[in-house]
């Protein structure tokens, strides 16, 4: 039976490997829509390529380009913030949000809203609103399917047992590309190096979260909300090989772990069937030919991020929003060049305190977690340099 699917943020990095995916089931996926940023031109290439009925950009200004692209395709298209929430809102059995960064929140909620099945990647969503989008969830009996490689290699361990019996749920971490450098050589990093991922191909913003470790914090605080477990049941372990990408702990000191070759297509083609499988002709994990997995602890002195990420968690409340919106502000300024690689983790932890001393209530609407974040930024700006 052919399933419909929207992607948002079609053209990034997970996009790519959503086309990819989808190409390979041509037969059992129709695309209804495609969401870009700022590429017309590539927007569109997407959009043929799928026989997408609908492509939405996200700057107002790119329209005319999109639509001259698209002459004659038969594809109907639309630029702007309500052409994004169009596209997320149409009718489709599931949409992939993979718009990177907060600006990922309001259309995934939207497709949330309408009924849609969520194949999740845009974490910052459940960072800075996580309350809001899962009491959505129960509420309308949607279901999130997390597609991050180490929520999906857990929502598949997590099968194996009730989630009561779960001990401990830990998520892997290729330490990026600073794991064996000193903390004097890392203060110097520019941000090309800092962007150097060793195992993923990734989007800009998500490369430097991986340098900073801040992207393993706050895919513990993803993982809190997807799954219901609190911080103490949640840890982080480096494993430079990507292979072990999670590991459930039970109360009996089994563990089930989900392996895979580093590729998101294989997440993503578990979260658009989830509990059936899509099969994908890709390379099969060859443990002999790998020889040996390696495992250390994660250095917080050297990764301060990822202490900072631990402790908004810890504290709930609008810390995690906090915490999100002032990385995204201080990533920003750093791929920039206006600030060092150590001072991501000095802003973000001086909005944080700053923040923590007027104790906010948790966001429990999209609204107010949308205002608290707005806020954070505001204070995060003011303490960049020009
Ligand atoms: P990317 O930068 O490569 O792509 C982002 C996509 O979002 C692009 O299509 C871009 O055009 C679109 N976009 C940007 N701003 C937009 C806006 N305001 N409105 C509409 N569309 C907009 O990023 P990515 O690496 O593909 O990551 C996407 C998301 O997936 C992020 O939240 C990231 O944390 C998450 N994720 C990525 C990976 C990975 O391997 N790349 C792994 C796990 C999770
Ligand atoms: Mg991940």
């Amino acid at each position: 039976m052919a399933r419909s699917l929207t992607i948002l943020g079609a053209t990034g990095s997970i996009g790519r490997s959503t086309v990819d995916v989808v190409l390979a089931h041509r037969d059992e996926l129709r695309v209804e829509a495609v969401v870009g940023g700022r590429d017309a031109q590539a927007l569109a290439n997407v959009a043929r390529k799928l026989g997408a009925r609908f492509a939405a950009l996200a700057d107002e200004k790119g329209g005319a380009t999109l639509k001259e692209a698209l002459s004659g395709s038969g594809i109907d298209s639309g630029a702007g913030p309500s052409a994004v929430i169009e596209a997320a809102e149409r009718d489709a059995d599931v949409v992939l949000a993979a718009i990177s960064g907060t600006a990922g929140l309001s259309p995934t909620h939207a497709a949330l809203k309408s009924g849609r099945r969520i194949a999740l990647a845009n974490k910052e969503s459940l960072v800075c609103a996580g309350a809001a989008f899962m009491a959505e969830t129960r509420r309308l009996g949607v279901e999130i399917m997390p597609v991050d490689s180490e929520h999906n290699a857990l929502d598949q361990a997590l099968a194996a047992g009730r989630n009561g019996d779960v001990e401990k749920a830990i998520i892997t971490a290729t330490g990026g590309p600073f794991r064996t450098w000193t903390r004097e050589r890392i203060e110097k990093a520019s941000p090309a190096e800092a962007s150097a991922h060793p195992v993923w191909s990734m989007g800009s913003k998500i490369n430097i979260d991986s340098a900073t470790l801040m992207n393993k914090g706050l895919e513990l605080i993803e993982a809190h909300h997807l799954f219901g477990l609190e911080p103490e049941r949640l840890d982080v372990l480096v494993h430079p090989e990507a292979i072990i990408h999670g590991l459930v702990q039970w109360s009996d000191g089994a563990l089930t772990a989900g392996l895979a070759l580093p590729d998101m297509k294989v997440p993503i083609a578990n979260a658009l069937r989830h509990r059936e499988r899509l099969a994908m002709d890709l390379p099969r994990l060859d443990l002999a030919a790998i020889g040996r997995l390696s495992f250390e602890r994660a250095d917080e002195t050297r990764f301060p991020c990822l202490t900072l990420a631990r402790a908004a968690l810890q504290a709930g409340g609008a810390m995690p929003t906090v915490l999100n919106a002032a990385n995204e502000i201080a990533v920003e300024a750093f791929m920039a060049g206006r600030i060092g690689f150590y001072a991501i983790s000095e802003k973000v932890e001086m909005v944080c305190s700053t923040f923590s001393r007027r104790s906010i209530s948790a966001p429990v609407t999209i609204s107010d977690a949308l205002a608290i974040d707005e806020e954070a930024r505001v204070a995060a700006r003011r303490l960049m340099p020009p």
